[in-house]
């Protein structure tokens, strides 16, 4: 029997019929969470769903649940991302996932499948944090890493607090719609990096989110006059950090080529150009797989000496997070999935965050990714090809089917 495939027309439809709830003059998208663009998206996400006769819940922090039942009532496999952007963001990023999911679904309905397990869509609300900080707020708060409360009263630039947000948005849902759980959850998600263009490879099998640290370094000098003060009698913070951060990109060059390390924020002071800085504030950022590796980074921030040039040196880790493992159950299948299909792909991290690292803690989880044309997101410029995006979602179908096929108690398991 040939594989059942999904309708690549009406995906790319769908992709260009979500893109006009927002869309930028330069053909990006602007959907701030919970805002007019976002209310009104969910509007139309809820009116696809309810369309093939799916039940549609939301949580009590937004988050969507879109159900077409089973002939068994669970637990359900669960397909989702988020149809939240950053500000000028691009048509693509999350919004492809919940697409993907909304796809299957209409192929099923179409096909006059009714599938024994429920199959589950999910929209997160305020994955990318861009107007309430954290990001992945809602799945944080379901995985129990974030507190609700705390989460409610997170306020938007103008002053409004996420709570207000949920409230006026017609959205806020009960705690008794939480996901609880799947037999699998999977996310369809753009890579958002260059990696799978330059293999000119379709598929990204995602076997985790890497491991990361951010600590912040602080020199500390003396301000003098930049006319009157000798070289040789000066304690430049600058120079002493730049030093630091020469030195650091020697030792965290030399730790492993999958290593990637920012020095993302710096601030000099008093930043006069008459006046020797007598601060600077930087930070380090490293992400890594292996933990290993990033326990190493750490131990090359703490050996930094204290004092460098005349200048004092501090540093305080920010924050940090482990490398976040997929279910190899569900990474299986959708390895399979893409061999199956025919589709070139190779096994590879996520080097950003995403609602699947939260949902992998109590749910047996996985993610796939698609090529980003240039590597390219969180801008207008955001591109993945529509025949790419057809890929991945076919490649969740089949493990969907896969799913629902296989016997109750399968091998999949939470780890
Ligand atoms: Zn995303």
């Amino acid at each position: 029997m040939p594989n059942l495939l999904v309708n690549g027309e009406r995906l790319k439809d769908t992709i260009e019929a979500f893109a006009d709830f927002g869309r930028t003059d330069q053909n990006g998208v602007t959907r701030l969470s919970l805002s007019e663009e976002d209310v009104k998206v969910r509007g139309y996400f809820r009116a696809c769903c309810e369309q093939l006769g799916m039940t549609v819940q939301m949580d009590d922090l937004g988050t969507m649940v879109a159900t077409l039942a089973g002939e068994e009532p669970g637990p359900p496999v669960v397909i989702g991302s988020h149809l939240d952007t950053v500000k000028k963001g691009g048509r693509f990023d999350g919004v492809l996932g919940v697409i993907a999911g909304l796809e299957i679904v209409r192929t099923l309905v179409e096909q006059g499948i009714k599938p024994r397990l429920p199959v589950t869509v999910m929209n997160f609300t305020n994955e990318e944090g861009a107007r309430f900080e954290p990001s992945m707020m809602a799945s944080g708060v379901l995985a129990g890493k974030f507190d609700k409360a705390a989460m409610l009263n997170k306020q938007d630039a103008a002053g409004i607090t996420f709570g207000e947000a949920l409230a006026s948005s017609g959205y806020a849902g009960e705690a008794a719609h939480r996901i609880t759980e799947a037999a699998a959850y999977l996310e369809l998600h753009i890579e958002q990096g260059p990696v799978l263009e330059k293999e000119q490879l379709s598929i990204g099998l995602v076997d985790c989110v890497v491991g990361m640290v951010c600590y912040e370094i602080e020199v500390t000098g003396e301000s003098d006059h930049a006319g009157t003060t000798p070289m040789d009698m000066r304690k430049d913070a600058l120079f002493a950090a730049t030093d630091l951060i020469t030195e650091l990109r020697v030792r965290l060059g030399a730790l492993d080529s999958g290593l990637v390390y920012t020095m993302g924020r710096m601030n000099v002071y008093p930043s006069i150009h008459t006046v020797i800085p007598n601060r600077v504030v930087f930070t380090v950022e490293a992400r890594h797989k292996d933990m290993e590796v990033v326990r190493e980074v750490e131990a090359i921030l703490q050996s930094l000496p204290a004092g460098l040039e005349g200048c004092g040196v501090q540093r305080s880790k920010l924050w940090g997070r482990d490398t976040v493992w997929f279910d190899p159950g569900v990474c299986a299948l959708v390895e399979q999935a893409a061999h199956t299909l025919g589709y070139s792909s190779k096994i590879m991290a996520s080097g950003a965050g995403h609602d699947a690292q939260f949902v992998a803690g109590f749910l047996p989880s996985a993610m796939v990714f698609v090529p980003s044309v240039n590597g390219k997101s969180h801008c207008e410029e955001e591109l993945t090809s529509y025949e790419d995006c057809e890929k991945g979602v076919n490649v969740l179908l089949t493990a969907v089917l896969a799913l629902l096929s296989s016997e109750v108690g399968s091998p999949l398991s939470s780890t």
